[in-house]
């Protein structure tokens, strides 16, 4: 039976807190035999989240950024990068943060991207994964922080679809769930990739469309166990918050990301954890798959271990977003 192929649907450069230019990461994607590459660098933030934008791409970056991407595409189709990255899909996404009003800041700043991560990496304005800021899990401690996080991660499930209804909502409540269906995600061409002319810090919640901030995907769904292995263990057990995910997921119609990122931190484990990632499996919740590289050496990192890990757990075939924003399914 032949390999399935590589993609990596998750991905940083220079522009947010990356290191790489779009060029170093096509090359690194090319070399590790790449068919899908999505670049998702962390989409603006408000300024009272990221006062000097150390991990977000600044919004005047936003234009400059675009175009960059649009130069690489360019090169590859041209044959640049050889004959393989001439089919290489190369996708415009971004990972974007949900937090309380997010949705007009996504709609903007998204610009024509056709993909989107979406995650939580600040609980009412502090970092949870940032080692030199541990002042929630000192103050608030690890069991508080995981309900926090997880009621939060389920609420952003729902971002743009519906409004973001809370997790313990009605099920009979038809949500109209969107997965599979690209038409989301499209691009459309009579908006300007980006209004620059808008302040950062005032944007108009009037007049968007909500379903531009729907999330195609959520990154790294259970990142909150980064520092589990370092003296910050919930002792609550955590299959009840894993259920509420897995039906969170289910409900809205998102994708769940298989991350290989937290292979290289302390917990040593994917995101998310085998005990969740087969209750995504028995939820029906369909799966990307993404390295979180930050560097080009990291594009691509354990991506067949990844379909291994997703095989275990019953998957059977993994998705991938295209150029054009539109899915493909692959088989595992
Ligand atoms: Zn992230
Ligand atoms: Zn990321």
């Amino acid at each position: 039976m032949p390999l399935p192929e590589i993609v990596d649907c998750h991905t940083h450069t220079f522009f947010s807190d990356g290191e790489g230019t779009f060029e170093e990461n096509v090359r690194a994607a090319l070399a590790a035999g790449c068919t899908t590459l999505a670049s998702t660098d962390h989409l603006t933030l408000p300024r009272e989240m990221d006062p000097d934008c150390e991990c977000s791409v600044p919004e005047t970056d936003l234009n400059e950024l675009r175009e960059s991407f649009l130069n690489v595409q360019e090169q590859a189709a041209a044959g640049e990068f050889g004959e393989a990255g001439k089919h290489l899909e190369l996708v415009y996404g971004f990972e974007a943060d949900w937090y309380e009003g997010c949705e007009a800041n996504i709609a903007r700043w998204r610009g024509d991207a056709v993909f989107l991560l979406g995650s939580i990496h600040f609980i009412d304005g502090m970092a949870i994964d940032y080692d030199k800021e541990m002042d929630i899990w000192d103050d608030w401690g690890p069991d508080a922080v995981w309900r926090a996080y997880v009621e939060r991660w389920c609420r952003a499930c729902f971002c743009g679809r519906d409004g973001a209804r809370p997790t313990n909502a009605p099920s009979s409540v038809d949500s109209s769930p969107a997965r599979l269906d690209p038409s989301h995600a499209q691009s459309d061409p009579s908006r300007s990739h980006f209004d620059s002319s808008r302040a950062r810090s005032n944007p108009s919640p009037a007049h968007f469309d909500p379903s531009r901030a729907r999330f195609d995907s959520m990154a790294h769904p259970d990142l909150v166990k980064l520092f589990s292995s370092s003296g910050y263990a919930p002792s609550i057990p955590l299959e009840p918050l894993w259920d509420q995910m897995a039906e969170a997921a289910r409900e809205a119609g998102v994708h769940v990301e298989l991350s290989t990122a937290g292979l290289r931190k302390p917990c040593a484990d994917f995101y998310p954890a085998a005990g969740l990632l087969e209750r995504f499996q028995r939820a029906g919740v369909p799966l990307t798959v993404g390295s979180d590289g930050h560097t080009p050496g990291t594009i691509c990192w354990e991506i067949k271990r990844a379909y291994a890990f997703a095989h275990a757990a019953g998957y059977r075939s993994i998705d991938a977003p295209t150029a054009t924003g539109e899915w493909r399914t692959i088989a595992l």
